[in-house]
């Protein structure tokens, strides 16, 4: 028994329960319920992807004293301003190549193969 002016809506609920514990309820329809358990987002191929196309930029940052600076290869669509993006994939490959050299993580150069 409800207090006045208070009612209940149906809604939908999710909740986790063993299978045995579930019993169906006379001349419901339930049709339209999974049955299956959808696949989680699938992990991405192990194969290396192919370098996107475009042009790269070469970001050069201080060098620590004494050490090599660092040089980090961005792809023309990376949200890090950078300059003028003029390199080749095999110019910015070549950079990445280099002592100091490392891809962006934040955009289309983290995919790029290391030599
Ligand atoms: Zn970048």
């Amino acid at each position: 028994m409800l207090p006045d002016r208070i009612t209940v809506e149906p809604d939908e609920v999710i909740f986790r329960v063993p299978a045995r514990l579930v019993t169906p309820i006379e001349d419901i329809d339930y049709s339209g319920v999974p049955t299956r358990r959808e696949r989680p987002p699938g992990r991405p191929p192990r194969s290396v992807p192919a370098a996107p196309a475009g042009w790269w930029s070469v970001q050069h940052l201080p060098a620590p004293v004494g050490g090599p600076g660092r040089r980090v290869i961005h792809h023309e669509s990376c949200w890090i301003p950078t300059g003028g993006a003029g390199l080749t994939l095999d110019q910015a490959l070549g950079e990445l190549a280099r002592p100091g050299g490392e891809a962006c993580t934040a955009c289309e150069a983290r995919h790029l193969p290391r030599s």
